[in-house]
């Protein structure tokens, strides 16, 4: 099989819709925004988390959130979203890529996100360890269409790139490994 070349980037999709329902928190994005409805679902609910999820597995070729974290696990009843973001970043990283950026929509007549967008940008970059500028998050409104009232939905693109960090850490450890054997051949010299 080919294996897959050493600057290549690569790029994934997710795409996830919660309802929403009253008398739930509601978390977007990790960021809890006041509203009296929250989107519905196992763990926390929250779309936009579910989706960059699985933007980052899908761009890994690694399966999705639901095989990873079932909803038949009572485990993940409740769970907090960003630790399925963070388990999908270990995934990424393990592979010796890094995100270069995120691209999301959020579609929601209520809450009205607008206001929120750079706290859950900054939630965003804060998880995923990557500069603000990086990630951008956009709000959308379902414009009146019916097939989307009382619904959140959330779309992720994401872009892998190789960590040039990775090699440059690894040739490090070596250096100061070098350096210590240099110390104890020093120090037995004497
Ligand atoms: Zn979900």
């Amino acid at each position: 099989m080919p294996r897959r070349r050493a600057n290549e980037g690569r790029v994934g999709i997710g795409w996830d819709a919660h309802p929403l329902a009253p008398g739930i928190p509601c978390r977007i994005g990790g960021v809890a925004i006041p509203c009296d409805e929250g989107p519905r679902g196992h763990s926390d609910g929250d779309p936009l988390l579910h989706a960059l999820a699985d933007a980052l597995y899908g761009a890994i070729a690694d399966g999705d959130l639901g095989t990873h974290f079932p909803d038949a696990d009572a485990a993940n009843a409740g769970r907090d979203s960003a630790e399925f973001v963070s388990a999908a970043l270990g995934s990424v990283a393990a592979r010796g890529l890094g995100v270069a950026n995120v691209d999301a929509v959020v579609t929601a007549e209520k809450p009205r996100l607008g206001p929120h967008r750079d706290a859950i940008r900054g939630r965003i970059a804060g998880i995923l360890g990557v500069p603000l500028d990086s990630v951008s998050v956009k709000a959308k409104s379902w414009q009146g269409l019916p097939a989307g009232a009382g619904s959140v939905l959330a779309q992720v693109v994401v872009l892998l790139a190789p960590r040039a960090g990775k090699n440059v850490r690894a040739a490090a450890v070596r250096t100061r490994g070098r350096v210590r054997d240099l110390t104890r051949l020093r120090q037995r010299r004497r």
